[in-house]
């Protein structure tokens, strides 16, 4: 039987009060930069990429090389006793690097003994857009090589692109990348999202509600509004403030929500030589956020030229503002 990746009850005590926990969503930044990758160890270096775990339901939001760990933390779940990553990572590298054709790379994970035949692993990916910061750490998601995953995605269209399109053109086909999509040992579905869209999602307790809205972003980005146990957790990566009606979109997708989490990525005085490049500043996010009144705000997605001082003062400056309590995402934290 498929299973869903995180919270078991196994071993747990369904009290009152775990139950009530569980009806709450959670979420893990495990990349926090936008734009580029880059080295620094205080905040994070890895682009962009959070879970939200509404009960048993894993939703993995963009794919940038933050999703490198989460498939590493998924794929511990399901070796084998005594197995490691790194005997997995040995293997894949062994497996293509002797000439073997790809296409055999999933049977054969499963035929080496490092997996645990009894378990699926099942996760729905959700895409605002896909520039490369938000892309290019699919490579490297374990998961995604063996036929013990399936995998929903989520995404609208760019450049009349959908998420799968983009993802055999530019991420897993030769000669970017050694294994083309069509031979990934996961089983994927798909589903194209519209700029407006209601949606739900089933999940236990009772179905997620989904709100999407454009953004302001060249090549186009979509705003996320979760609903779920009475708690509403808004995601809004990549975005530019300055345009009425997407600037309203914000402010839609931002209203009363529990917590934003959002990109924030410059201070005035950087947005001055970046205009046009889509994204925020904290002045303007603080203009939403009066307005949206939302109860917390996390901002992510960070410049990758801003050191911690910089990305604290985006913080402070929108909390200051708005009066609403404002926090900056580190790699690793939870939510
Ligand atoms: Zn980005
Ligand atoms: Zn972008």
């Amino acid at each position: 039987m498929a299973k869903s990746p995180a919270l078991s009850s196994g071993g747990i005590e369904l009290t009152q009060e775990t139950m009530i926990d569980m009806m709450k969503p959670k979420g893990k930044f495990y990349g926090v930069r936008g734009s580029f990758v880059i080295g620094d160890t205080k905040i994070g270096g890895h682009t962009t990429c959070h879970t939200l775990q509404f009960g048993r339901k894993l939703i993995v939001f963009d794919f940038g090389s933050g999703m490198i760990d989460i498939g590493n933390e998924l794929t511990k779940r399901y070796l084998m006793p005594g197995k490691t990553i790194k005997d997995i990572d040995a293997f894949m590298n062994q497996f293509l690097g002797a000439g073997n054709d790809p296409k055999n790379l999933g049977l054969a994970l499963l035929e080496s003994g490092y997996i645990n035949q009894d378990e699926e692993l099942d996760l729905t990916f959700m895409s605002s857009h896909v520039h490369g910061d938000h892309l290019f750490g699919a490579q490297a998601f374990k998961p995604i090589f063996s036929p013990k995953t399936n995998i929903h995605m989520i995404g609208g269209l760019h450049c009349g692109m959908n998420i799968h399109e983009v993802m055999e053109q530019f991420n897993f086909r030769p000669p970017v990348f050694p294994v083309p999509w069509k031979f990934l040992g996961s089983k994927r579905t798909l589903q194209v999202i519209n700029p407006n869209e209601h949606f739900e999602i089933e999940n236990d307790f009772q179905p997620i509600k989904v709100w999407v809205l454009p953004m302001n972003h060249p090549n186009g980005s979509y705003g996320y509004r979760f609903e779920w146990c009475g708690h509403t957790i808004a995601v809004t990566l990549d975005h530019e403030h300055g345009h009425d009606e997407y600037d309203r979109n914000i402010v839609r997708l931002w209203e009363g929500a529990d917590i934003v989490v959002t990109e924030v990525q410059y201070t005035a005085g950087m947005y001055d030589t970046r205009k046009g490049y889509g994204h925020i500043t904290a002045e303007a996010a603080a203009k939403h956020a009066i307005e949206a009144k939302p109860k917390r705000i996390i901002t992510t997605h960070h410049d990758p030229d801003a050191d911690y001082d910089t990305v604290q003062e985006i913080a402070r400056t929108i909390e200051r503002k708005s009066r609403i309590q404002t926090t900056f995402a580190v790699q690793g934290m939870v939510f």
